[in-house]
């Protein structure tokens, strides 16, 4: 036994291999019957970036800025750019002064898409859904000055986003009008509680 490290030689009840398992001609056949079943099965690969894949408005693409009317949402509050793990938003506010009920809107507004990660928490912190998660993904850059977005690239009308939109009036605070959160339009006149009426 010394030597062996306990494994019996000569053993009576140790597998026999006949010549043709030896070779490994079962797994082959077994392996060719694979593939030629999947071969007439559905395609699930797509042509990319010929073709694109439809995705769904739970997707979350790259953050942008929603656009009403011409004008963002954005009342340049900082909520998203302090939630943002990476720190890739930065804004400079500046004050409206129209009539418009906003008193602030982002002068500046740049998310450096090489620091994004997707997570989406700028836009589940802001309170206006001024921000939200687009269906792009596919982003190129040629260098790093690329790769900042600035609100010229980043406003997007609601409109063209309103898959992603409707996705969030259903899914977002389940509670609402509940005894749990009982909103009241009085005490503020953005938030997206009331954007529907
Ligand atoms: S998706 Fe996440 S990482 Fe990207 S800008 Fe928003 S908070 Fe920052
Ligand atoms: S949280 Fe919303 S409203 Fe506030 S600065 Fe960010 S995008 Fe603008």
């Amino acid at each position: 036994m010394a030597g062996n490290h306990g494994i019996k030689t000569g053993d009576k009840s140790e597998r026999r291999l006949s010549l043709g398992a030896k070779l490994g001609v079962p797994a082959i056949l077994s392996g060719m019957m694979y593939s030629i079943k999947h071969l007439f099965r559905p395609k699930v690969t797509l042509m990319y970036p010929e073709k694109k894949p439809e995705l769904g408005p739970e997707f979350r693409g790259r953050p942008v800025l929603v656009a009403e009317e011409g004008k963002e949402r954005c009342v340049a509050c900082g909520l998203c750019a302090r939630a943002c793990p990476p720190l890739a938003i930065s804004m400079q506010a500046a004050a409206v002064e129209s009539d418009d009920p906003k008193e602030r809107f982002p002068e500046k507004f740049e998310i450096d898409m090489l620091r994004c990660i997707y997570c989406g928490y700028c836009e589940e912190v802001c309170p206006e859904e001024a921000i939200v998660m687009s269906p792009e993904y596919d982003l190129n850059f040629r260098n790093r000055e690329d790769a900042i977005y600035a609100k010229d690239r980043l406003v997007v009308d609601k409109e063209q986003l309103k898959p992603r939109l409707d996705f969030l009036a259903e899914k977002r605070n389940p509670n609402f009008g509940d005894d749990v959160y009982q909103f009241d339009p009085k005490n503020n006149i953005h938030t997206l509680r009331n954007r529907g009426e």
